[in-house]
């Protein structure tokens, strides 16, 4: 590991200000993905602003939105009640992510900045665009059992590994953000990039920015909603398809409202916009789940390893939203 500078910020705009001077600075929130990284020289910052302090507080709001300060823990978050009555699929993709013991200590903001799990972005006699832009993608024609299925371009095929930020879309969540320019909020669906020619470049975030909170709108029809991740050991294993789902039926069966999104198939959380299009209006049932799933995975594209990730896909959210057409019952 390479000699760096530790700072511990006292509040955002002292984190901004550190991360500015820093040369080749990082923020650090509970250090489960980045120290890991720099351990095996894949990130090199020369400072380090430790942001794990700031403001971590759950907040209610009255209009039944949830306001989350970027530094709440991942177990805190999981265990809330209000995320645990209103929000079932946060919860649970939360605890199917990592170890008891890293979601004590991994942070909300550091969770969604969390880098790809490629093992050739790891290893670094191995050629990764992501890692140095213009070297080539061993993934490619590698061991590529976990890569994207959608959305994937020839310099890069990884996956976001995160399981929190796939419910997180499906939910609308909203990203609040302070740098030196000031403060702005962008949906999270679109903070994170999908790769085209530019790998190296994973979210719309400017340099400094700091992420300082996350806002889920009330959604009452959220109660009945889940996460199941499929994967290839039942604990500590990243997901190869996860599904977050919400679904609200009306009097005669009948999808009134439905949230959607997927996880392992992208190096974005994926919001399935296109299965939620289809299902809407229609009569709650296999053969409309079935229909939803081919239109969301039409343009999916399979490589050596993981071309079974799209019929899994299919047939997780068909699964799922079968599952929770039962509870609308
Ligand atoms: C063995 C193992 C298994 C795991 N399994 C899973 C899994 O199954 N599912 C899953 O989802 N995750 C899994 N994880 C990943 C884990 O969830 C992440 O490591 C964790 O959420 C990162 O949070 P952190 O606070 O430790 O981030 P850090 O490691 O501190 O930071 C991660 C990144 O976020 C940036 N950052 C941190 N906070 C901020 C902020 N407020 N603003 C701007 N930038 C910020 C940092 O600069 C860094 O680039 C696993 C991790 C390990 C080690």
């Amino acid at each position: 590991m390479n000699i760096f500078s530790y700072h511990q910020a006292s509040d955002a705009a002292s984190a901004i200000a550190f991360k500015k001077t820093g040369p080749a600075a990082k923020y650090l929130g509970g250090g489960t993905n980045l120290v890991d990284l720099m351990r095996e020289t894949v990130e090199q910052p020369e400072t380090l602003v430790d942001v794990s302090h700031l403001a971590g507080d759950i907040e209610r709001r009255s209009d039944g939105s949830l306001l989350i300060g970027a530094a709440a823990k991942n177990t805190a978050l999981a265990a809330h009640p209000a995320v645990r009555a209103d929000y079932p699929l946060l919860s649970r993709s939360i605890l199917a992510g990592a170890s008891a013991q890293i979601r004590n200590v991994a942070t909300v903001g550091g969770n969604i900045l969390q880098r790809t799990r490629c093992r050739y972005f790891y290893d670094n006699a191995a050629r990764c665009n992501k890692r140095q832009p213009q070297a080539g993608c061993d993934a490619l024609e590698g061991f590529n059992r976990y890569h994207a299925i959608l959305g994937a371009s020839d310099a890069c095929v990884a996956t976001h590994p995160s399981d929190m930020c796939v419910a997180l879309v499906a939910l609308d969540a909203v990203v609040h953000l302070q740098g030196t320019v000031g403060t702005r909020s962008m949906p999270l669906r679109d903070l994170h990039r999908l790769p085209a020619d530019r790998p190296e470049l994973e979210t719309e975030l400017q340099p400094d920015e700091l992420i300082t909170a996350i806002e889920i709108p009330a959604l009452p029809f959220a109660r009945r909603s889940t996460y199941r991740k499929v994967r290839d050991r039942a604990s500590y294993a990243f997901a190869l398809i996860s599904v977050a789902a919400a679904l609200d039926l009306d009097q005669t069966g009948k999808v009134r409202d439905v949230r959607l999104a997927l996880g392992g198939v992208a190096q974005k959380p994926w919001r399935a916009l296109k299965a939620e299009a289809a299902l809407k209006g229609q009569d709650a049932g296999t053969d409309a789940f079935r229909a939803a799933a081919e239109a969301e995975l039409a343009d999916a594209v399979g490589l050596r390893d993981n071309a079974f990730k799209i019929e899994l896909a299919k047939r997780t959210i068909v699964a799922v939203l079968d599952e929770l057409k039962g509870e609308n019952a």
